[in-house]
């Protein structure tokens, strides 16, 4: 690696890790990468587009015909659908109620797997998502498996919800982070686990902060060697 390592971030839905991969990638100067967003790109087009999300062929079809990029930006990273900006639009709970049953084809995991590696090709990044560690980046510097309790989760959810001006209920919202973790970890193609060379980083008594410095140290040490 020229430019710096490769970072794996792994773990269940609302555990913090596109927010702290953000910030790890801006204090070591590499590049972010957001998996989530790819099959959220992919959801949203899917439901706007009224095909089946349950239908496999017509998904990998449609991914396909697709265009999805991830570009840098003031908030970190905006991602671009068919040249269409729809960063906000890939957040609604509309999308991260289906986004799981989309990732769940075999045939549509093999295709973004591939897209993310041609982006972490040959540079430092910090990449986020369920399987990197396992599937995506096996051979990255740096494993992270970044947990919290599932209390916890939803609570951060629900103050970041509200800062949104949206407002859902705090038991809805465990109960939706719940059911997500669960068809991720029980998925046959590549499932939400943690790598047996992962570090576990359990944030839920840690500030955003801790858990980003805490990377940074880990992945300076990986530099040096
Ligand atoms: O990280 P985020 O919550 O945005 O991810 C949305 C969904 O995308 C996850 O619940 C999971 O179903 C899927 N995903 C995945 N593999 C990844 C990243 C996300 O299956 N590497």
């Amino acid at each position: 690696m020229v430019n710096g390592i490769q970072i794996a971030i792994d773990g269940p839905a609302g555990a913090g890790k596109s927010t702290v991969a953000k910030m790890a990638a801006e204090k070591l100067g590499f590049t972010y990468i957001d998996t989530g967003a790819m099959y959220r790109a992919l959801t949203h087009k899917a439901l706007t587009d009224h095909i089946d999300i349950n239908d496999e062929d017509a998904m990998k079809r449609l991914l396909l015909h697709t265009d999805i990029h991830l570009l840098p930006s003031a908030k970190g990273q905006a991602v671009l659908l068919d040249g269409e900006d729809v960063s906000e639009a890939i957040r609604t709970q509309e999308v991260t109620k289906a986004v799981s049953a989309v990732a769940a084809h075999p045939s549509v995991r093999l295709l973004m797997v591939d897209k993310q590696r041609q982006l972490a090709n040959n540079k430092g990044v910090v990449m986020d998502g369920r399987d990197i560690g396992t599937d995506v980046l096996p051979h990255a510097q740096l494993k992270i498996f970044l947990t919290a309790s599932v209390e916890e989760r939803a609570l951060r959810r629900f103050k970041e919800n509200d800062g949104r001006g949206i407002h859902t209920s705090l038991e809805q919202l465990q109960a939706d982070i719940s059911e997500r973790d669960r068809a991720d970890s029980e998925r046959k193609a590549s499932p939400l686990r943690q790598a047996e060379d992962a570090i576990l980083v359990d944030s839920t008594s840690m500030t955003i902060g801790d858990v980003v410095e805490k990377i940074r140290e880990l992945a300076e040490e990986r530099m040096v060697r």
